[in-house]
């Protein structure tokens, strides 16, 4: 059989970005060589602080480029607090690439397992598995430069939903909840998460979702304001399906629900455009602990294990979608394993042990 060749470009970051990296690319090139029908190449891109700090430009162009040119793209985590722009925030490249490849879609997946980590004491949270999707290129991110401290007496942020992009995001919303349904043979659900009591902004947010919910009779809809879906997602998020937001509540609550996973080094995302894909762990760069060996790579590897069930949807090829859910076990696994159970779970193994321990699992 004549294998498909998948091109994956690959931004190995700041901090413990290139740790986890690394070993998360030879277990792909070892799926990859087991693989039937299709196979990975890796082309490694700079971008990131250091990028910065060395050549004065945080997301280089022809990254841009060769990014575009490629079928997913792997990044682990960029930013360092202590390398920042002239007005005091931060080079945030990743955030900046999901604007540059238009990724309105941030996929959250917030799941437990059995002997993992679990936070929650009922034990209906032993078996947590539920989607939240993050809008990433509008909302409270959108006029992120404009944001104005005028006389040092007050500050204006502003704000921006349009149609074109909230009806994708719910669009691609309706999707993966059918096809969560499908997998987990249940009826499908969507829950919109906003402030439409007290926003105009979210009002319409509400309205377009209503109005694409006509077009997916499929899906049960329900909405909830955002205070009251961060209350239930502790008190019972067991009863969650898949939830869609705006952006900066799906950046506040994305963290909850890695909270609920036991850990930022468990939790992994995708942000998905209708042309192209970043995968990468909900974490930052943790220059706390860079360096020390004890950085988990578990989120890096799940989240290539959802970058695997892309390319398996986008290629038609159902081998590689095998292979994400072998990556996902064996990751998984590894979790409850000593020598896989890292120092943010409760463990003691480092970045190697647990990269072999998956390695293992496979
Ligand atoms: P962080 O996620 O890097 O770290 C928060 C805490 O979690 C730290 O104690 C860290 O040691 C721990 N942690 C994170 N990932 C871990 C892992 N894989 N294994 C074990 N422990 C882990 O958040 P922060 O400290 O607020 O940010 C650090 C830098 O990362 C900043 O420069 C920030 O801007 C950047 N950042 C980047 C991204 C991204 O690239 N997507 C996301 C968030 C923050």
């Amino acid at each position: 059989m004549e294998k498909q060749g998948f091109r994956i470009a690959v931004f190995k970051g700041d901090g413990i970005g290139p740790e986890i990296m690394a070993p998360t690319i030879e277990v792909l090139k070892q799926l990859s060589n087991s693989a039937d029908s299709f196979s990975l190449s890796f082309e490694t891109l700079p971008a990131g602080a250091l990028c910065f700090e060395k050549t004065g430009c945080d997301l280089p162009k022809e990254s841009v480029q060769a990014a575009k040119q490629c079928d997913a793209i792997l990044l682990s985590a960029m930013g360092l607090p202590h390398i920042r722009k002239p007005d005091g925030t931060e080079l945030v490249p990743q955030i900046d690439l999901r604007l540059e490849l238009d990724l309105f879609a941030g996929v959250r997946p917030v799941f437990t397992f059995a002997n993992g980590p679990q936070v929650l004491s009922d034990p209906q949270a032993a078996n947590l598995d539920f989607v939240l999707i993050r809008e990433s290129t509008e909302g409270m991110f959108a006029h992120r430069d404009e944001g104005e401290v005028v006389n040092n007496e007050y500050a204006t942020e502003k704000l921006r939903i349009t149609r074109a992009v909230s009806e994708k995001l719910f669009d691609f919303s309706f999707r993966l909840a059918q096809k969560r349904a499908k997998q987990l043979n249940r009826p499908a659900k969507l829950m919109c998460v906003d402030k439409a009591n007290v926003f105009r902004s979210f009002w319409f947010f509400r309205e377009i979702f209503n109005e694409r919910a006509a077009h997916f009779s499929d899906v049960e809809t329900s909405a909830m304001y955002v205070d009251a879906a961060a209350m239930k997602m502790v008190q019972s998020p067991w009863d969650l399906d898949v939830l869609v937001t705006e952006n900066m509540f799906g950046d506040i609550l994305s963290d909850l629900g890695a909270g609920l996973m036991g850990s930022l080094g468990l939790a992994p995302s995708a942000d998905i455009g209708i042309d192209h894909a970043v995968f990468q762990p909900c974490h930052g760069s943790a220059p706390d602990i860079a360096g020390q060996g004890v950085a988990n790579p578990l989120a890096m590897m799940l989240s290539a294990a959802m970058m695997l069930d892309y390319l398996a949807d986008k290629k038609q090829c159902p081998e590689a979608s095998e292979l994400s859910q072998k990556l996902h076990n064996a990751a998984t696994t590894a979790a409850t394993q000593p020598n896989g159970r890292g120092h943010d779970i409760g463990g003691s193994a480092g970045t190697e042990s647990i990269a072999r321990c998956i390695v293992d699992n496979l």
